[in-house]
């Protein structure tokens, strides 16, 4: 008994403890220090306001780790990147749909499947000989029922010309 007991005080006598303790001491401040740029990092690249940034900068400063945690879940899900470059295309593809969808000759609104546009009668489609739909003029095939579409003059504008007002991208 007398000599585990020995054993125990010498463990606890031991003086590589205190080494022991600096180097804990240590590798949680690297870690913690690590945590600040990486939240410096993180929010730059999601946030905007340049206030902000420092708030959440300041906390994971002030509350170690807490503070980094309490940032990894209040951060914006998405990179400023991300988010700019989804609404250029959102733009664009606005913008194309804009194109896709209005009267050529007056800008009327029209929706895919008119035949002519409702406000100025220009003819905008053909419809397809064996099914009805609506198709281009410069279609050859309908994509719909795979009928071949003779260049028909029903609608009385040659192919080109139809291309060529829908904006030249045939
Ligand atoms: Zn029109
Ligand atoms: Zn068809």
């Amino acid at each position: 008994m007398e000599n585990a007991f020995q054993t125990v005080q010498d463990i606890i006598d031991w003086n590589g403890w205190a080494l022991v303790w600096y180097l804990i001491i240590f590798a949680v401040a690297v870690l913690w220090v690590a945590l600040v740029f990486w939240t410096l990092k993180d929010a730059r690249k999601r946030i905007e306001d340049a206030l902000i940034i420092a708030v959440a900068v300041a906390t994971s400063l002030v509350f170690p780790f807490i503070g980094t945690l309490v940032y990894a879940i209040l951060r914006p899900p998405e990179y400023l990147a991300d988010v700019r470059e989804r609404e250029l295309e959102m733009r664009a593809m606005e913008a194309e749909l804009r194109i896709a969808r209005s009267c050529p000759n007056c800008k009327e609104p029209v929706r895919e499947d008119y035949l002519v546009c409702p406000k100025c009668r220009k003819s905008l489609r053909t419809a397809c000989p064996s099914c009805g739909k609506a198709v281009e003029f410069s279609w050859r095939t309908c994509p719909y029922c795979a009928a071949d579409i003779l260049p028909s003059r029903a609608s009385g504008y040659p192919v080109g010309e139809a291309t060529e007002l829908m904006g030249g991208h045939a």
